[in-house]
C-alpha cells in the first residue's frame, strides 16, 4: 500500500533519509522508532507530501505519491494528481489542530462536505458513526476549546477517519498529552487496530504502546532502518548494537 524506493531527502548538507526503502502492507501497522533526529517524522512528512523529494519515488495505493506516469516516463504531478493522491492519507498529530470556530461535529464533517462532495446529510452520519467510536457521540456539539487534549485527539482521529483515507499516519498523537488521558487515544488506535483493516505508520516514543499494537518496528538510525522486526523480534532479541542500545537507554 505505501512504498518508498529508494527515497533520499536532504536539507542543504544534511541528509535526512538515506535511499530508504520502507514498505507497508495493506491492512498492516508499521511503527517507526528511533533516535532524535533519525528521520522518523520526515518519513510522514513526505507521504503528507509537506517535502519535496531529492531522488526515489513513494509509491501510495500502487501509483507514484508525487509524480505521474506519462508515455512510460515519471514526470512531476499535477495538482489534480496531487489532491487525489492527498485524499488517500489520514494524519493524526501531536497538536490536533482542529478548527476551533467549528463543533466537534463539524470539524468532522468539513472535509466530507467540502473536499470529498458528499451530501450534509450522509457527512453527517458517518461524522455521528466515527465520533460515537471514538466515545465523543456526547460531546459532539462542543467546540475544541471545551474538550480536554484526549478528546480534542479522539475527535482529530474521527475528523481524520471521515475522509476515508487508505492510509493513516499517526505521529507522536500522545506526546502533548497528560499522562492520565493517554489512554483513551491509544485505546483507539487500539481499537482501529483491531477492528479495520486500514493501513498504518505511526511514529512514537511509546514503546510498551509500540509493542503491543503493531505487526512491525522499523528502528531507524541516520534516515535509514537499521533493523526491523516483529515486536518480539525487535524488542526481544534485538540484532545490532545500535538497536540494543537505542532500547536499552529508552527503557
Ligand atoms: P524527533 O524524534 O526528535 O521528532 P525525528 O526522528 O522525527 O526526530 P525528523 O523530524 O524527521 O527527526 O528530523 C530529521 C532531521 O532533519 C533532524 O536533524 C532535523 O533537525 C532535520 N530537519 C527537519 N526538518 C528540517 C527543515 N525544515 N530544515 C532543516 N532541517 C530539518
Amino acid at each position: 500500500m505505501v512504498s518508498f524506493k529508494k527515497v533520499t531527502k536532504s536539507y542543504g548538507n544534511l541528509v535526512v533519509l538515506d535511499s530508504l526503502d520502507l514498505d507497508v502492507a495493506e491492512g498492516e501497522m508499521v511503527t517507526v522508532i528511533g533516535p532524535s533526529g533519525s528521520g522518523k517524522t520526515t518519513v510522514l512528512r513526505m507521504l503528507m507530501t509537506l517535502e519535496t523529494i531529492n531522488g526515489g519515488v513513494i509509491y501510495v495505493d500502487g501509483e507514484p505519491l508525487t509524480h505521474m506516469e506519462r508515455d512510460g516516463k515519471l514526470v512531476r504531478a499535477d495538482s489534480r494528481h496531487l489532491r487525489k493522491m492527498r485524499s488517500k492519507i489520514g494524519m493524526c498529530f501531536q497538536h490536533f489542530n482542529l478548527f476551533p470556530h467549528m463543533t466537534a461535529l463539524e470539524n468532522c464533517m468539513e472535509g466530507p462536505v467540502h473536499v470529498l462532495g458528499m451530501s450534509k446529510k450522509e457527512a453527517r452520519e458517518r461524522s455521528e458513526e466515527l465520533l460515537a467510536m471514538v466515545g465523543m457521540a456526547e460531546k459532539r456539539d462542543q467546540h475544541p476549546s471545551r474538550l480536554s487534549g484526549g478528546q480534542q485527539q479522539r475527535v482529530a482521529i474521527a475528523r481524520a477517519l471521515a475522509m476515508r483515507p487508505k492510509v493513516m499516519l499517526f505521529d507522536e498523537v500522545t506526546s502533548a498529552l497528560d499522562p492520565e488521558v493517554i489512554g483513551e487515544v491509544t485505546n483507539v488506535i487500539r481499537q482501529l487496530v483491531a477492528e479495520h483493516n486500514l493501513t498504518m505508520l505511526m511514529v512514537t516514543h511509546q514503546m510498551g504502546f509500540a509493542k503491543d499494537i503493531s505487526d512491525r518496528i522499523c528502528f531507524f538510525y541516520s534516515g535509514r532502518i537499521e533493523e526491523q522486526g516483529t515486536p518480539d523480534e525487535l524488542f526481544g532479541n534485538p540484532q545490532k548494537e545500535r538497536t540494543q542500545q537505542f532500547l536499552s537507554a529508552v527503557k
